[in-house]
């Protein structure tokens, strides 16, 4: 085959994804808020929902974020969103694995939710993060059900973004996107601390 033989293929090929993509873009008419999840061991999901974050108050959306495990280092998104207006409650105990007072742990889980409540009921915000809540269901610091229903009855446009390991089946059932972000690998394992501007 010439090379004048496969740059047709190629453009043929590529012409007809294109009329795929178009037809697929042209079907898809519903506007709504949508649920995100992002899942796995893999690093990158805490900076994905920050990075949706970035994304919509970009456009002039609203956000809010709220951090259920929080580690004791300054985290460089936060800086830099709440000086853009967006709001951030940070659940007040660190890592729940250096803590180790689960009493505490559940209290501080029950006032980052109650929390969370509110803004799954205010309208005015287009956009809430809900980084590493997934842990808070597993250790049952806060009901499943209750998490099901505030997702379900919120203000039909907005969007909310998920992230932990391990996130339930149920959650997972009822959101409309679900990204599962898989280690290859992690500098740390070679014994490479964390870095700042990367890692937090
Ligand atoms: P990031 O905030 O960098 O997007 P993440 O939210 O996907 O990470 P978490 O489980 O919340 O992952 O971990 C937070 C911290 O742990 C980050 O500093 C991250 O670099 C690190 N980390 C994430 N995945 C791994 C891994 N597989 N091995 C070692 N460290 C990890
Ligand atoms: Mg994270």
């Amino acid at each position: 085959m010439t090379d004048k033989d496969i740059n047709a293929k190629h453009k043929a090929r590529m012409q007809e994804q294109k009329a795929n993509v178009d037809k697929r873009i042209a079907a898809a008419q519903e506007d709504k808020g949508l649920l995100l999840v992002i899942t796995g061991n893999g690093k990158g999901k805490s900076t994905s929902g920050f990075g949706t974050v970035a994304r919509a108050i970009g456009h002039g959306l609203t956000a809010a974020v709220v951090q259920y495990v929080k580690g004791t280092w300054d985290c460089g998104e936060r800086d830099l969103l709440e000086k853009n207006g967006v709001t951030f409650h940070v659940m007040g105990t660190g890592f729940t694995w250096e803590t180790q007072n689960k009493e505490t742990d559940i209290q501080a889980a029950q006032a980052a939710w109650k929390h969370s409540k509110t803004l799954l009921q205010d309208p005015s915000i287009n956009l809430v993060l809900l980084d590493e809540i997934t842990y808070m269901v597993s250790y049952k610091y806060i009901d499943l059900d209750e998490v099901l229903e505030a997702l379900s009855n919120r203000p039909k446009d907005q969007h909310v973004v998920i992230t932990g390991r391990a996130c339930h089946r149920a959650i997972i059932d009822i959101a409309d996107t679900v990204s599962e972000v898989r280690p290859i690998k992690h500098a740390f394992d070679n014994g490479i601390k964390a870095q700042k501007g990367i890692d937090w």
